[in-house]
């Protein structure tokens, strides 16, 4: 299985339906520790990045996802948007694009690997958070570390996305002993210790979406 752009288009519906599903969850989440709002900056984010698709006629997967990280960049107002959206324009912009359609390399997991880490280089440069200041970060960076170690070990697409999203998801729940140092979060300071952090737990989910994607 290659990272094509029918791929790509699946993996931002499978966010979009999973940001909706959990939106009640993340917005919980972020009552504790921020201001609650992050379900719905996701939910507009991706249900704006699905409205982007509609229509697009993409020159590949790199062009899907460097247009949701543009959307979202313009559509959500919080400090999630611009991080995410950095993110995928990122990813996107990693990702060689075929051109005539269907006439490049294949892109395989170690490429994808590659694009998935440019995109957490991406989050760090903008928001400067580093791995246990309670963030995106935490999840982002485990996830990027076992797509990795699966992709150089040989996994294909699927092996590789789900032992990513299983790092995710560790990394999320790590988050909760962790005391914020950065965004609205750290406002609280040890206050901050105990919850789980809203950022790391959609990050979680965009990896799951991944790997659900890929395994079907
Ligand atoms: P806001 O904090 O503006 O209300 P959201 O609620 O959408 O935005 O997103 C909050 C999440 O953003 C946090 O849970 C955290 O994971 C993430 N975040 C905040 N600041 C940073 C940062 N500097 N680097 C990485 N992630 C961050
Ligand atoms: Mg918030």
């Amino acid at each position: 299985m290659d990272f094509d752009t029918p791929l790509a288009e699946a993996w931002i519906r499978a966010i979009a339906a999973a940001v909706e599903k959990e939106q009640d969850r993340l917005t919980e989440l972020d009552s504790v520790i921020g201001d609650g709002d992050h379900g719905s900056n996701l939910r507009r984010g991706f249900s704006a990045a699905l409205a982007a698709l509609d229509g697009l006629q993409p020159a590949g997967p790199g062009a899907v996802l460097t247009k949701v990280g543009s959307t979202l960049i313009s559509k959500v107002g919080g400090a999630s948007g611009p991080l995410y959206g950095k993110a995928f324009r990122a990813i996107g912009a990693a990702l060689p694009d075929p051109a005539p359609p269907g006439s490049a390399e294949p892109v395989g997991p170690a490429t994808v690997a590659e694009a998935l880490a440019a995109g957490l280089d991406a989050v760090r440069a903008l928001g400067k958070a580093v791995p246990g200041d309670k963030t995106i970060v935490d999840a982002y960076t485990p996830a990027v570390a076992a797509f990795r170690s699966a992709a150089g070990a040989g996994a294909a697409l699927p092996e590789a996305a789900s032992a990513a999203a299983d790092a995710a998801d560790q990394g999320a729940r790590d988050t909760i002993p962790l005391q914020a140092r950065k965004g609205r979060a750290s406002y609280l300071g040890e206050r901050s210790i105990g919850h789980q952090d809203p950022g790391a737990t959609s990050t979680a989910l965009l990896f799951r979406a991944l790997a659900d994607v890929t395994a079907s």
